[in-house]
């Protein structure tokens, strides 16, 4: 089997959405499974919808996740496109393999290597796949106003052709699209896919300005990068009948198209921020573990097996197990409760070392700076308690805010009127007075007693006691 190279290759028009780090997950995982190469490419044609910060964010993403890559543009080709600094982050390729590119296929940012799709675009013209256009857009207008009229389907007249346009003049290059391909894939996610018909008359592949259109960019790198996996989004999949046909053209053989389905929302949407958070950054914000969300995200739309019922998986057993076979393509879903169950099965099971390390920042940004040593004691109650971290200032506030306002409402119900809740502190207060060792035992027996003197459930006593020492019920 000839080497599984992989890539992700995102277009920095706007921040990722956590959909498209799966797209980068998968690649990452299948690279991974089979010992291959995972390799980023920035897809920056588009100069106009360009969001300055958005490879940054993503790389930041990756650090996060632990994604880490084999081949992409460099830390200073990085700056200069992207406008940030991302020398803090950890992302470095394997200094050992000697290419100041970034990788032995480099560059890997499209606005980089225009040179290459102009090199392509004039074979293509020369061995008359494509053509040269100067069709003025008032021409092309006034074409589809008369094809309309026609009641034909508007598209591109096809008047160049067979003009020969010179170089020199302002001109596009369009692919000559023959009459009736036939055209087949074997996706690797979704098996046979075949076209009668192509959506698209004699399409664009390079732009008046010398940029590439994305079908001739991605065709060109993935060839030019070696890349056996072509993993991207289902809406590429109209587009796929023009890529297979420029391989067609230049004699390149095929990478292997895995078309991945959307993620929805619970509703059956597109998941959109309506559904919650959507970018890795409020993740982390709302205190979710990077390899909770990285587990959960893996499990969206893969499962290891027939019935197979696992979901807690480790970094290392996604990678030993992932096979694109069991992706399924039809739409997952994002489904935010089992997100907070599976990050919750992660808290619990950090040793509680880690736990306080990673309580650390939210305690600082909630102004609760505790040591380790008043922190240590309440690591297993919190652990138990919280499903993100973000949670754990909440839970502690009451050790260091003493102007709170007890929930005393929460404390009075149909069982227990304002003069039993009076009652039972009375009585704790009064029980409490002569105990030394604040031990569970000893203060369970007083609580126990109360109750038991005053005639009223047991969990009556610990919920007053819990709001008139805590303010809340927990
Ligand atoms: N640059 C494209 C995008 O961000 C991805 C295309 C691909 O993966 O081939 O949508």
């Amino acid at each position: 089997m000839k080497e599984v190279r992989t890539r992700f290759a995102p277009s920095p028009t706007g921040y990722l959405h956590i959909g498209g780090f799966r797209s980068a997950l998968y690649a990452w995982l299948l690279a991974r499974h089979h010992g291959g190469k995972f390799v980023l490419r920035v897809e920056d044609t588009d100069q106009e919808r360009k969001v300055d910060g958005a490879i940054k964010y993503i790389l930041e993403g990756f650090d996060w996740f632990g994604i880490d890559i084999d081949e992409g543009p460099t830390k200073a080709q990085i700056a200069k496109i992207d406008g940030g600094d991302v020398r803090d982050l950890h992302w470095n390729y394997n200094p050992s393999n000697g290419h100041s590119n970034g990788g032995p296929f480099g560059p890997y940012i499209q606005s980089l290597r225009l040179y290459r799709y102009q090199e392509i675009a004039d074979q293509l013209v020369n061995t008359g796949y494509a053509f040269r256009c100067d069709c003025t857009p008032d021409m092309l207008e006034r074409d589809r106003e008369e094809q309309k009229a026609r009641k034909e389907v508007p598209g591109y007249s096809g008047r160049c052709r067979t003009r020969n346009v010179s170089k020199e003049c302002e001109h596009v290059v369009r692919f000559r699209m023959p009459d009736a391909p036939k055209i087949a894939i074997d996706d690797g996610i979704r098996g046979h896919i075949s076209w009668e018909t192509v959506p698209l008359r004699d399409p664009i592949l390079m732009k008046s300005g010398g940029s590439p259109t994305y079908h001739l960019a991605v065709v060109v790198d993935d060839h030019d990068m070696q890349i056996s996996h072509a993993m991207r989004g289902e809406e590429w999949i109209p587009s796929t009948p023009l890529h297979v046909l420029l391989y067609e053209a230049l004699g390149w053989e095929m990478p292997i198209f895995c078309h991945l389905p959307v993620v929805l929302g619970a509703d059956g949407k597109k998941l959109s921020k309506r559904h919650g958070s959507t970018s890795w950054g409020s993740f982390r914000e709302e205190g979710y573990l990077p390899e909770a969300l990285l587990n959960f995200i893996a499990r969206i739309g893969w499962s290891p097996g027939e019935g197979d019922e696992q979901e807690i998986f480790t970094r290392e057993e996604l990678v030993a197990k992932f096979s694109l076979d069991r992706v399924n393509p039809s739409s997952g879903v994002f489904d935010y409760s089992k997100l907070d169950w599976m990050n919750g099965v992660y808290l619990r099971s950090l040793s509680d070392e880690d736990f306080s390390s990673r309580i650390t920042p939210y305690l600082e940004s909630a102004g609760l700076p505790l040591s380790l040593e008043e922190l240590s004691p309440l690591i297993p109650a919190l652990k138990e308690r919280v499903k993100t971290l973000k949670e754990t200032p909440e839970l502690l506030s009451f050790l260091v805010d003493d102007g709170f306002t007890p929930e005393i409402d929460q404390m009075i119900n149909k069982k227990v009127s304002p003069e039993i809740a009076i009652s039972i502190l009375q009585a704790v207060r009064t029980e409490l007075a002569p105990i030394t060792g604040f031990s569970e035992e000893n203060l369970h027996d007083v609580f126990e007693s109360v109750a038991e003197q005053l005639s009223v459930k047991s969990g009556a006593v610990f919920l007053s006691v819990r709001i008139a020492v805590l303010g809340k019920k927990a």
